[in-house]
């Protein structure tokens, strides 16, 4: 350990922290299939004081600090890539204030979102963002990567929801920004700024959000298609009709043929939607359903398979949660994209990354939350004998989704796994400007490090 590192343990010993070698393996390691970075040392504070006390010292002793929370992130966000101090976030997990009749909560960062979805849907309110990974991510990651799921295309993303922020800064700064109220537009926003910053501009250690009544009514539907195209052309037909589902989940025939042995998928089925629908009653939902699928079936749908209870809902989307660990089984690495396109352009998408499949002879799966256009495109690959073919792929998927006018990630961020696309996105002078407000808040670069620009 380096004088500076052995500084910091010895200013850290108050506080619960670990060198163990396989907590270090596992803190240093994402969803992101991005490899290992281990970190020297993992802190978990337990306060909004803790957390200043590690930030100030590691800028002291100048040692890279990384905040790390669920590490359940995709583009390797939360990976300490030169090493230093990892943060854990997981133990301030407490509900500070829940106000029903305000409809706000305010949590700490480490709260699981499937526990805060159990906590407001028991009093009959609703925190709309949900990724697939509500299990195991927290609010603290859904902050720093302004995390969708498939509820973003009728209720919108983290951003949305976040009203206020207790942020500690690089510098070691406790700000309180946002407000507590629905409205308000007093300075600017650094709500806005915060959300969404990847982890790389402090730390959120209270997040307050706004919340919305429960939908009364739900209903969720598979429809199956014989092919992708249909299945992409009827998203936009739905939405072009004057439809607002609250999702519009796409799969297509690879991740259908992933997941083909634990869910039954009717004959013929080359691509499917789930189609999920709420408001004020059962009625209302269920015309909306119905007209859903008078749209779908001119555009190919085979049939529309309503789930008839809570059990066949939830088993619907523990189908579509399966997809992403599924393919692991058809190919054993795999890159997990979530490019944007515009939703008139999703069909176009789908088609020329298959067509880039097909041409580097490399299985490109692509499914997720069409309705917005955002699209989990995955490059299925046996091995590292296939990485520079895999890399060819990747490249070429950027560029047509910005060439179709779209943004080379919607959900997961740039963190290290795009950082080399950034600029076919950002002109040079809105790179700049974004490492000019890097620099602003971490002058020494010392915060979450190596994160979102590429070298220079
Ligand atoms: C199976 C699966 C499905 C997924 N589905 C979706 C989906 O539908 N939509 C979606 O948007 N994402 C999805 N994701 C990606 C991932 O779950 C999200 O990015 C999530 O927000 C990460 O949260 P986390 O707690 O795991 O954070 P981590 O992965 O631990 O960290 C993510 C980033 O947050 C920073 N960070 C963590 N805590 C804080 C804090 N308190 N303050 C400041 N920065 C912090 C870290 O430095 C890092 O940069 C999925 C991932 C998996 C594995």
């Amino acid at each position: 350990m380096s004088p500076a590192l052995e500084a910091v343990k010895a200013a850290l010993t108050l506080f619960e922290f670990t060198v163990d070698d396989a907590a270090r393996a596992t803190y240093g390691h994402d969803e992101s299939d991005m490899g290992d970075f281990l970190p020297d040392l993992i802190v978990f504070p337990r306060d909004t004081a803790q957390v200043k006390a590690v930030i100030d010292v590691c800028r002291q002793q100048g040692v890279p600090l990384t905040p790390v929370a669920g590490r359940s992130g995709k583009s390797g966000g939360s990976l300490p890539v030169q090493g230093g101090v990892s943060m854990s976030l997981e133990r301030l997990n407490r509900v500070l204030a829940f106000n029903p009749a305000d409809l706000t909560i305010t949590v700490e960062p480490g709260v699981l979102l499937k526990d805060l979805q159990a906590t407001v849907e028991a009093k009959g309110l609703f925190y709309p963002p949900d990724p697939n990974s509500a299990e195991w991510c927290t609010l603290g990651g859904n902050v720093a990567e302004n995390a969708g799921g498939p509820r973003a295309l009728k209720y919108g993303v983290t951003r949305d929801y976040v009203l206020g922020l207790e942020w500690v800064t690089p510098a070691g700064e406790v700000l309180k920004v946002g407000k507590q109220t629905m409205k308000g537009v007093a300075g600017y926003d650094l709500v806005g700024l915060f959300v969404g910053s990847e982890g790389t501009l402090g730390v959120a250690t209270a997040i307050t959000l706004k919340l919305l009544p429960l939908p009364r009514a739900v209903m969720t539907a598979l429809l199956p298609f014989a092919s992708v195209t249909d299945a992409a052309a009827a998203v936009s037909q739905v939405l072009l009709e004057g439809l607002l589902p609250r999702c519009l989940e796409l799969l297509d025939d690879v991740a259908i043929a992933a997941i083909a042995d634990r869910f039954p998928f009717p004959a013929g089925c080359g691509a499917c939607i789930i189609a999920e629908v709420d408001g004020g009653s059962t009625e209302g939902v269920f015309a909306e359903l119905t007209r859903l699928s008078e749209v779908a079936s001119r555009c190919g749908a085979l049939d529309t398979l309503l789930a008839q209870d809570r059990d066949q809902r939830e088993k619907l989307w523990a189908a579509r949660r399966l997809v992403s660990p599924s393919l692991r089984a058809v190919k054993k690495f795999k890159f997990s994209e979530d490019i944007v396109v515009p939703r008139s352009r999703v069909p176009e998408a789908i088609a020329r990354f298959k067509q880039v499949g097909r041409e580097l002879d490399l299985t490109v799966a692509t499914y997720g939350h069409a309705g917005d256009g955002n699209l989990h495109t995955n490059v299925l690959y046996a091995g590292p004998h296939e990485r520079p073919r895999v890399d060819q792929a990747l490249a070429r998927i950027m560029e047509i989704t910005v060439e179709l006018g779209g943004t080379i990630t919607g959900e997961h961020g740039v963190g290290i796994a795009k950082k080399r696309f950034l600029s076919l996105e950002l002109s040079p002078a809105v790179m700049n400007c974004q490492r000019n407000l890097k620099v602003f808040f971490d002058p020494q670069v010392l915060f979450n490090p190596g994160k979102i620009f590429p070298e220079r």
